[in-house]
């Protein structure tokens, strides 16, 4: 007998792990999530969020707090920038300013908070929608058969160990997750391209700035290439280091054998001054990489975040697509285990993630290329589409991406969002069902909720005439559009 019954538990209480309990809380199921930290994130790592995970932060009501604690710890629309040193010569503005140009796309705006800050919030979400988390506690083992999977979890300081009988497990285990490598599963892509480090340190930079609002910094000199990111009141941050000394035949092992002085080094040279006092915090070693798991799923077990798909972090994408596997995943595992649609469903996830996962990793190493390894240029890159196309534009029916402007509530797109009055948006109308958004002459019955939407420019938004509504998922996706009744959900 099991001492555990749940019907998911999820491997990994990180960023995604985090988020996949939240969401399956929202959609009404039961989880169990095991993390072998003993709390949440102490690193910051990701920190920019785009405006679809805020968007998917608003449905589960953290959206606000989300912003309220971004804005005490970074600027608010920020530059993503690059310079020789942040003392020096400016060399280019990737964006200008954060949120310019974009605010007509979403009722949510990109922000930047670090995974150290996030975590919490989500955490606190998630519990109070019903999930259970334990901290300091491994996964050690499973097994599955075609009911289920059976789990095997162990307390690292008590010793203590349970068995979970799960119907799903979701593993978010990270970039190096056992349960993929358990499971056969390969990494496909362009394998590992640099031995990186994060160095958190504390110094007063801000006289360096310059009254510059900087969101992200590039540093792109002869010493090294990497980024900064640097935290209210300008006093902390970190420099990710990827590669150092000649930019076209660099070292990309940059992490063995870095000692503290070597951590100093490389911060006076992205500053470009070396009068500031510094303090190293902490140095954390990762790897630069760009590969997609070759299946995102093996009979009841499901890769979601990294374990899925890691990517170099240049555009920020890595943290934001975990979390939109975790809501394509969450509400689909919600409907087969109340019975409201058949197990097929889940075949959807890979069906739909995998494509955008891979598509994804890839923009985010042409964003690596070119803004920091030309020398990789020779081996061929994918041309880098728009910001939104990546972050908003994803799509599920085989187009891969758009700019979200041009999909008008196409079938396998996201729904659009346009304001209803001041401060509801179409996508406060989306909900843990499917709902129907309806022009004004439509006619038909259906067991959706239908919301009547009699806004003049409604119909253009969405691409209907006054007599076609449009069918929606509940991860705000859309599933048919057309006159009289929508197909059944079931
Ligand atoms: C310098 C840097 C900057 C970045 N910036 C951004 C950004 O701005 N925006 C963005 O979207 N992304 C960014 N990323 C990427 C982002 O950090 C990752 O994509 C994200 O952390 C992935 O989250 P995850 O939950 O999938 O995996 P992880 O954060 O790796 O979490 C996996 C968790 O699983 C736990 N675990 C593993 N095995 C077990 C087990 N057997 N039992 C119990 N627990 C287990 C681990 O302890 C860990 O906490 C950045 C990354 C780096 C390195």
């Amino acid at each position: 007998m099991p001492d555990i019954e749940v019907p998911v538990l999820v491997v990994g209480g990180s960023l995604v792990g985090m988020s996949s309990a939240m969401l399956l809380g929202h959609y009404g199921v039961r989880s169990l999530v095991v993390e072998h930290h003993r709390g949440t994130a102490i690193h910051p790592r990701a920190a920019q969020i785009t405006q679809r995970t805020m968007e998917i932060f608003r449905t589960v009501g953290v959206e606000q707090i989300v912003k309220r604690k971004s804005a005490e710890q970074f600027v608010q629309d920020g530059a993503i920038m690059g310079v020789e040193s942040l003392a020096g010569k400016e060399v280019a503005y990737f964006i200008a300013n954060l949120n310019e140009g974009i605010r007509d796309l979403s009722p949510c705006e990109r922000v930047f908070i670090s995974q150290s800050l996030l975590e919490p919030q989500l955490k606190q979400r998630a519990e109070e929608l019903g999930a259970e988390l334990r901290f300091a506690t491994e996964m050690t083992s499973f097994e599955q058969d075609s009911s289920g999977v059976t789990a095997h979890i162990k307390h690292r300081d008590t010793g203590e160990t349970a068995t979970v009988r799960a119907r799903y497990m979701i593993a978010a285990d990270g970039a190096h997750s056992r349960v993929r490598e358990r499971l056969g599963i390969r990494m496909l892509g362009r394998g590992v391209f640099s031995n990186s480090v994060t160095i958190y340190f504390r110094g007063d930079v801000g006289p360096l700035l310059r009254g510059r609002s900087l969101s992200v910094i590039y540093v792109i000199n002869p010493v090294l290439r990497g980024f900064f990111r640097i935290e209210i009141p300008f006093t902390s941050g970190f420099l990710a280091v990827i590669a150092l000394g000649d930019p076209e035949h660099p070292n990309t092992d940059v992490s063995t054998g870095l000692t503290d002085q070597g951590c100093l080094d490389l911060l006076h040279a992205a500053l470009g001054v070396d009068d500031i006092p510094l303090k190293i915090e902490d140095v954390m070693r990762w790897q630069s990489e760009a590969n997609t798991a070759e299946r995102f799923r093996e009979g009841n077990i499901f890769l979601v975040g990294d374990s899925a798909h890691v990517m170099p972090p240049y555009g920020g994408f890595g943290g934001n697509t975990g979390v939109q596997d975790a809501q394509n995943l969450a509400w689909k595992l919600a409907w087969v285990l109340r019975g409201a649609a058949s197990p097929g469903l889940l075949d959807t996830y890979e069906q739909e993630r995998r494509p955008v996962g891979e598509f994804t990793v890839e923009q985010a190493y042409s964003r690596y290329v070119t803004r920091t390894a030309p020398y990789l240029a020779s081996k061929g890159f994918q041309p880098v589409a728009h910001d939104m196309n990546v972050e908003l534009g994803y799509c599920y029916d085989g187009r891969l991406h758009e700019h979200p402007n041009e999909s008008k509530a196409r079938p396998g797109t996201r729904a659009p969002h346009m304001w209803l009055s001041e401060d509801c948006s179409t996508l406060d109308l989306l909900g843990r069902d499917f709902v129907l958004l309806a022009a004004p002459e439509w006619k038909a019955t259906t067991d959706v909720q239908v919301h009547r939407i009699t806004h003049p420019a409604f119909p253009a938004a969405y691409g209907i005439t006054s007599r076609e509504a449009v069918l929606i998922r509940p991860d705000g996706y859309v599933a048919w559009r057309g006159e009289g009744a929508p197909p059944t959900t079931a």
